[in-house]
């Protein structure tokens, strides 16, 4: 009987340890906390974790992991065939709330597109989220929009440049003036017919609404050079 329990005991050990995946003895928050460090990081990583085994696979769709989703790695318009993995990521990550992804489909939906309403609602969830380029943008449309959303845009705009530092600023800028440049700016309802102005103190010198872009000590100036640049980087034949 001794002998009997022994063997069986051989049995199962080696049952455990040849067929089990160690990753089902991990909980799967852990699985779930890790994967989604991963994707935080690089999304192409995450496709990567997916191909490597099962247990990742089934996981790498978690709510969790989407909304953490870098994607920095895939261009926010996909030109090519080879996009179209990447795009249908980059979707899912848009239903699942990533803020990035919501960023990128507002600032797409609303420039190339023109689904004006929706788009903005995606950049208002992304802002919600802290997304700083969704806040940026949202504050130049609401500028761009005139009459009752001005006054609004231009809070959101001289709040982001009292709280963040000139880098910060600089940076959100850019990554705003690269994402427009990668795509088409069709949107000339509001875009590029007749350039805002937000300083309405007729004695401040045009020169300090053109600017540098930092040098403004008057708030609706300062409004207005963020303005200025947008007309800068936008195609000319708008
Ligand atoms: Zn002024």
């Amino acid at each position: 009987m001794g002998v009997g329990i022994k063997a069986t005991k051989k049995t199962d050990f080696k049952k455990t340890h040849t067929k089990k995946n160690i990753l089902e003895s991990i909980p799967d928050e852990l699985i779930i906390d890790i994967v989604a460090r991963v994707a935080a990081s690089s999304s192409s990583d995450l496709f990567k974790a997916k191909l490597s085994c099962r247990t990742l696979n089934k996981f790498a769709d978690d709510k969790y992991i989407i909304q953490r989703a870098s994607l920095d790695d895939f261009p926010v318009v996909p030109w090519t065939p080879n996009n179209r993995k990447q795009a249908i990521f980059s979707e899912r990550c848009a239903d699942l709330e990533n803020p990035e992804a919501l960023y990128r489909r507002g600032i797409v939906g609303y420039f190339e597109k023109m689904e004006m309403s929706s788009s903005i609602d995606c950049l208002v969830r992304a802002a919600k989220s802290g997304h700083l380029e969704a806040m940026y943008v949202l504050g130049i449309i609401m500028i761009l929009h005139g009459d009752q959303t001005k006054e609004q845009g231009m809070k959101i705009i001289v709040d982001m440049k009292t709280l963040q530092t000139k880098e910060n600023i600089d940076i959100i800028r850019e990554r705003f003036s690269r994402t427009l440049g990668s795509m088409w700016v069709n949107n000339t309802m509001v875009v590029g017919l007749v350039m805002p102005t937000c300083c309405t103190i007729a004695e401040h010198p045009k020169s300090s609404r053109w600017g540098k872009l930092e040098d403004s000590e008057c708030e609706a100036c300062s409004c207005d050079q963020e303005i200025v640049h947008l007309w800068e980087i936008l195609p000319k034949s708008i």
